[in-house]
């Protein structure tokens, strides 16, 4: 069995956050362990209050995974200010897994901030150059590179500039390519990838449960091209249910 690790925030409502990482993790075969970065109060109308973890315990329960768990992949989601940034950079730097999936989550689909507006530019300088792919969507391309994300390759590009191996920009948000995700790599072609849309209200936590499917493939072997395509049509299913 392969394992997998998701760093992040507890959402109370089980939606997004660690709940869904888990539960993703479990339904993509991958055993999964968590480092719990800050508690949420909310549901999918409302984020209440944010309590975030001091950074020694951060520190302390990634030692304590890696030091007992083979962990493949990790899946990096909420991280809400820059010293959790800084000590989760400095545990991946020495515990150095394999593959980085970081989800550079700045807004909860309930309107809500879940990263400091001053801890943007830490996430780029500490976290992207150690990240295997980072995936944000239009709204967190557009925050990340202080411009309008109208061409995905172009801007793909430009956010390997961080220094990640790759990007993959969802377009969830976008007025006519609804649903069409992109994966820009520092090698190779780009890959598009068209889902069609599927109408729904309920779309919290989707993108937590896109990356840590991503980490779970990953986890198991996957190249990145296929964890990609894989952790998307997982996505899809979920929707569908
Ligand atoms: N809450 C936590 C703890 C999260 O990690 C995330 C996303 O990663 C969210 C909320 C946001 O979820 P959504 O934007 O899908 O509401």
């Amino acid at each position: 069995m392969s394992y997998a690790l998701t760093i992040g925030g507890s959402d109370s409502s089980g939606g997004a956050g660690i709940q869904a990482d888990l539960t993703t993790f479990q339904e993509n075969q991958t055993n999964g362990a968590t480092v719990i970065t800050c508690i949420t109060a909310q549901n999918s109308h409302v984020v209440k209050e944010v309590l975030p973890l001091p950074s020694h315990i951060i520190a302390s329960q990634i030692d304590a995974v890696f030091e007992a768990l083979p962990i493949k992949a990790v899946k990096i989601g909420m991280l809400y200010d820059a010293d959790t940034i800084r000590i989760i950079a400095e545990k991946l730097r020495q515990w150095h897994p394999a593959y980085v999936v970081l989800d550079p989550v700045m807004i909860a689909s309930s309107g809500y901030t879940l990263l400091d507006k001053e801890a943007v530019e830490t996430l780029c300088r500490e976290l992207f150059p150690l990240a295997t792919v980072v995936t944000p969507n239009l709204h967190e391309a557009e925050a990340l590179l202080n411009r309008a994300c109208i061409d995905f390759i172009a801007s793909g590009e430009s956010l390997l500039r961080y220094g990640s191996q790759a990007v993959l920009i969802k377009g969830g948000h976008h007025k006519k390519q609804k649903g069409w995700d992109c994966l820009i790599t520092k090698e190779g072609e780009p890959l598009w990838l068209k889902q069609s849309t599927i109408h729904t209200k309920e779309v919290h936590g989707t993108g937590c449960r896109l990356s840590s499917a991503i980490a779970s493939f990953l986890a198991k072997g996957f190249t990145l091209r296929d964890a990609v395509f894989h952790g998307k049509s997982y996505v899809h299913r979920f929707i569908q249910r």
